[in-house]
């Protein structure tokens, strides 16, 4: 098995999509994660890449999240669309990006993910509030493998 699949049971996975769901009741965002064993590029690099590859910017307010795992290189990062990044100050995922990290420094990585997606949902929630009117789930919630 590669390290992707060792990474998450099914189980898990669904928890985290569930997870995913709960966020995006809090807020127009949306949220996305993308797990992959390894990358040559930079992870932000990459990420951005993942984030074009997934059409992540085809949200109507251009503001979907991504959070990209390479699990073997250790490393992640949660990337914003345009329309987030316009709004908030650069410094805006790092309470998310810490959460993520202590868990993951344990070996947590479900909790992780879930409470990355969960602390998402509500960062974007002050920015992008749920609009009963016209949200629509615009992206997959599913967990996407490279
Ligand atoms: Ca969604």
């Amino acid at each position: 098995m590669s390290k992707v699949e060792d990474f998450l049971s099914a189980k898990e996975e669904q928890e985290i999509i569930a997870a995913i769901r709960t966020a995006e009741r809090n807020t127009s965002g949306e949220i996305r994660v993308h797990i992959e064993d390894h990358t040559d590029a930079d992870t932000f690099d990459r990420a951005l890449e993942v984030f074009h590859l997934l059409k992540m910017d085809n949200t109507r307010l251009r503001n979907g999240v991504l959070i990209y795992v390479a699990v073997a290189d250790k490393s992640f990062v949660i990337c914003g669309d345009k329309g987030i990044n316009d709004v908030v100050p650069c410094d805006f995922w790092d309470s998310t990006r810490d959460v993520m990290r202590t868990q993951f420094q344990h070996g947590n990585f479900k909790q992780g993910l879930i409470d990355g997606v969960l602390k998402a949902g509500l960062e974007l929630q002050t920015h992008f509030p749920w609009d009963a009117n016209t949200h629509e789930d615009e992206l997959p919630n599913e967990i996407s493998r490279g």
